[in-house]
């Protein structure tokens, strides 16, 4: 094992020690103490664990006269020694609780995505429409394309064809405003 990861776990273990004593100093005996799956995020660091320090989430324990304590989730494994059952529940409800953060951030990206693919197409597709009009303003009285102009048609709607199959919005995003200035160029609009 590698000397700073002794150290680190050897500082953890000591954090550890400290936070449980202070938790005894606090609650007197904790296993005394239990939780009635009350949790609240109070949204910012402005609240503090009956160890002392700063928290975010609080976790409300009782003990058996009905008196009220707060726990923050870091101390919810150093409760676990005195009162497993409650620490088991405490820690299905924060890994639930951040289970829904993670997939309301996850919709909110997305949504965010979805906006900005919206808007990249909306840009793109009157470019897209003129430069059609613009090659078929190319075609000689068969319906030929010169090649050079067949080429640089074909480019572009081989192109556009692929964005609807790219599964990250974000690829989508930069192929569309990719294209709408291939378009532009290919008619000498800047
Ligand atoms: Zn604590």
């Amino acid at each position: 094992m590698k000397l700073d990861t002794m150290e680190r776990i050897a500082e953890e273990k000591e954090q550890s020690l400290h936070h449980v004593q202070a938790l005894i100093n606090a609650l007197g005996d904790p296993s005394k103490w239990e939780y009635r799956d009350e949790m609240n995020d109070t949204g910012s660091m402005n609240s503090r664990c009956a160890c002392g320090h700063s928290i975010r989430y609080e976790f409300i324990i009782y003990s058996p006269e009905g008196k009220t304590a707060i726990l923050g989730s870091t101390c919810i494994e150093n409760f676990s020694q005195f009162n497993p059952e409650s620490a088991a529940r405490m820690k299905k409800d924060y890994e639930s609780f951040m289970e829904k953060v993670k997939a309301e951030l996850k919709a909110q990206k997305e949504k965010l995505a979805s906006d900005e693919v919206e808007k990249a197409k909306s840009e793109f597709e009157p470019v897209y429409a003129e430069f059609k009009k613009y090659i078929d303003a190319k075609r000689s009285p068969n319906g030929y394309l010169p090649y050079d102009v067949y080429h640089t048609y074909n480019y572009a709607f081989y192109e556009h064809n692929k964005i609807k199959n790219f599964k990250r919005k974000i690829t989508m995003v930069k192929k569309y405003k990719e294209l709408t200035e291939y378009c532009k160029r290919a008619m000498g609009v800047n």
